[in-house]
């Protein structure tokens, strides 16, 4: 059977093999504690249960416009002025079906094969594969230990080429749980203002920011508004991962184009998400959740955190958003654990997964060796 390039060359997923595992083992009745979840075990908010429900009553089942209901993409210019202090009209507004989409679609739309895209590691492990898709070339550039794992000025600088199209900025950071301050975007803003590239800015976790307040890297000028896509979306912030609504705001040939490209791959997204959407963001009862979800996993962070303090051999950098936690867990390699090697994140996960059922992610496809990702989005039992 032919499959094409751009399929075959898309990596397996280490991550898979461990939450297949775990899944299994759980079946067979042991009691696996998982650390894998890339979602709060929050339900969706009532109210936003409740604005689904009418939306299927008053029979909003048809397609919509493409790139979105004019209800979201109004919700959404509110929500960025409200939260960003950013303005854009409602026609720089794209919603898909989820982030993830987004991320693509916005990919498709600037990278030509051979463009360069930056991505500091580590990094969400979807960005190389979409790069991949569209014939781009993936630029890892290693932010240090020492820097709090946070791309600087000087790095962004010296990775920059004449190929390069775009950089992804993820803030607050899957994996290493990193948050930009002020301040260090605005030096990065600086060098990106020099230059014509897009800065694919994924914002996903933002409201989930334990120190800092919260700042999008496109309120640093107009110039920089105009070479940014805002990517952000429902599923992270309001327990909707399933419900698969994201949405950019983009300079408006960008989003013309990202609305071009869906109406021919997906038409619209889910209308009764769309509507729920709505609620999720206009609905007063909303700011409330927020700060219940915040506060519940920021508890988690310091519990995970403490409890990570007391096991000898194991360290992390102090995450400071999302609901992940990178250990270092280099120490353990050359050792074995019940006559089965540690050499490697992967050995390390499978090993704590066989041997003790506490599943967690290997950092490997993350750009990360030395590493596990523990997410903490679960209860604090
Ligand atoms: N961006 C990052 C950094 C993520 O970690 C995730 C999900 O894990 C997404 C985007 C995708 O979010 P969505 O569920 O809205 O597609």
């Amino acid at each position: 059977m032919h499959i094409a390039k751009r399929a075959a060359e898309i990596s397996p997923s280490l991550t898979l093999e461990i939450t297949a595992k775990a899944k299994k083992f759980k079946e067979e009745g042991r009691d696996v504690v998982s650390f894998g979840a890339g979602e709060p075990d929050f339900n969706t908010p009532l109210y936003i249960r409740d604005a689904a429900k009418e939306a299927l009553d008053k029979g909003l089942t048809k397609y919509t416009p493409a790139s979105g209901t004019l209800a979201l993409k109004k919700a959404v210019v509110d929500k960025l002025m409200r939260d960003n202090g950013l303005s854009y009209k409602t026609c720089e507004i794209v919603i898909s079906n989820g982030a993830k989409h987004c991320l693509y679609n916005v990919l498709q739309a600037i990278v030509d094969p051979g463009d360069e895209v930056i991505i500091p590691a580590p990094y969400w492990l979807t960005y190389p594969e979409l790069v991949k898709l569209c014939g781009g070339v993936s630029v890892f550039v290693e932010t240090r230990v020492e820097n709090g794992f946070k791309l600087t000025a000087a790095q962004l600088q010296a990775a920059i080429t004449p190929k390069t199209r775009a950089l992804i900025l993820n803030n607050p950071n899957n994996p290493t749980g990193a948050v930009y301050t002020k301040d260090e975007l605005m030096s990065l803003a600086h060098v990106i203002g020099k230059t014509e590239l897009v800065v694919i800015s994924d914002e996903v976790y933002e409201i989930l920011n334990y120190k800092t307040g919260i700042y999008s890297i496109a309120a640093y000028s107009q110039k920089l508004k105009e070479q940014t896509v805002v990517v952000n979306g429902v599923s992270k912030t309001y327990a909707m991962t399933g419900w698969r609504i994201g949405f950019i705001a983009a300079a408006e040939p960008i989003a013309k184009a990202v609305a071009g490209m869906q109406s021919h791959t997906t038409s619209n997204p889910n209308s009764i998400a769309q509507y729920a959407s709505v609620a999720a963001y206009e609905n007063p009862a909303g700011q409330a959740f927020l700060a219940e979800l915040k506060a519940s996993l920021d508890r988690r962070r310091r519990l995970i955190m403490r409890e990570l303090d007391s096991v000898e051999g194991l360290s992390y950098i102090k995450p400071e958003g999302a609901f992940y936690i990178m250990v270092d867990v280099h120490k353990c390699f050359g050792k074995s654990a019940r006559g089965k090697k540690i050499d490697s994140a992967h050995a390390f996960a499978t090993a704590l997964l066989e041997q003790g059922d506490v599943a967690a992610i290997p950092c490997e496809s993350f750009g990360a060796g030395d590493y596990i990702r523990l997410s903490y989005a679960l209860g604090d039992e």
